[in-house]
């Protein structure tokens, strides 16, 4: 079974450089199996977030193993409906029962909108009380990040962002690096747009390795410092995902990759006005209510 390396974060607590994702598996029972199965293979980093409704399977899947709960890596997200004090420190214990557990290993600001520096407070809280081991951010842009950093005491570990080769985010994954936090990449593979797993370039590159383009793809992020999440619910694909640590890219592969970069999100912009109301406007009803 490959053993994944770890990565020491800015306060000292270790986490695997590679984990498994549990978003869009809301059916309970299909997560807490694909989270067994994950275990069973080898995953110790397992992913998950409020928004995505699953976080009570993710905590039956690690209750049920027979994995010490402090050789899992366990990482959860606030969702923007929580993002005040009051109603982030509620949030955090909702994810703490849900999980089943006394601590999380690294809690997330899901998105940086509406009171993100109460909720953040909350979060510092929950980490010096030893209910969060580490705390961070996700899709955040270097300008939110810095004001983030320059207004609380905790600065931010990690910041989990969007990162493919369809969007390689160089300036971004720089800064991240720069202010000594740890780039985590979502959607390593664009959830298989634009042919991804097909692609030429990348097939060709596995072509040299044995390997297959989501292992490349999974490779190259390594190979930037950055930890990857993949997700997929079958058992063959996670044991595929985690096979990445017996082969090196070479700078000519690197360059290659480089070149297909189409800029853009593959998803939405964070900082168009009009998905901002889409993440933020359901979360407003609950926030009033
Ligand atoms: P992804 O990992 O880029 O892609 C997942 C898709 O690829 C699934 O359709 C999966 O299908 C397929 N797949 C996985 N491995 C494969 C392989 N080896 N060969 C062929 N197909 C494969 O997308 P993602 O789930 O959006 O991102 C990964 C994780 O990042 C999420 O699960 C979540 O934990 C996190 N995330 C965070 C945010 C955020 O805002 N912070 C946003 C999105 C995602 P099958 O399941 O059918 O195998």
């Amino acid at each position: 079974m490959t053993t994944i390396p770890t990565v020491t974060l800015s306060n000292g607590v270790e986490m695997p450089q590679l984990g498994f994702g549990v978003f869009q598996v809301p059916d309970l029972k299909e997560c807490e199996e694909a989270v067994s199965n994950a275990l069973k293979v080898g995953y110790r980093l397992i992913d998950t977030a409020a928004a995505y409704q699953n976080e009570k399977a993710v905590g039956q899947a690690i209750a049920k193993s027979d994995i010490k709960r402090e050789e899992i890596f366990v990482t959860s997200k606030l969702w923007v409906s929580d993002f005040t004090y009051e109603r982030a420190k509620a949030g955090i214990e909702t994810s703490l029962n849900k999980l089943g557990m006394d601590y999380i290993d690294l809690y997330l600001l899901h998105q940086p909108y509406g009171d993100v520096i109460g909720a953040w407070k909350a979060l510092e809280e929950a980490y010096h009380e030893g209910k969060i081991r580490s705390i961070g951010v996700s899709n955040f842009y270097p300008d939110q990040l810095k004001n983030l950093e320059l207004s609380v005491s905790v600065k931010p570990v990690l910041n989990q962002i969007e990162v493919n080769p369809w969007f390689q985010q160089d300036d971004d994954v720089a800064f991240i690096q720069q202010e000594g936090m740890r780039v985590e990449a979502w959607a390593p593979f664009a959830e298989g747009k634009h042919q991804i797993f097909s692609n030429e370039v990348l097939t060709t590159i596995g072509a040299k390795y044995g390997k297959t383009s989501g292992q490349v793809i999974l490779r190259w992020l390594l190979q930037r410092d950055i930890t990857v999440i993949p997700k997929t619910v079958r058992r063959e694909r996670m044991v595929e995902n985690m096979d990445v640590f017996n082969f090196e890219l070479t700078s000519k592969d690197i360059r290659a990759i480089a070149e297909l970069n189409k800029n853009e999100s593959q998803f939405f912009d964070h900082r168009d006005p009009v998905a901002i109301e889409q993440i933020f406007g359901s979360s407003l009803v609950q926030l009033r209510s």
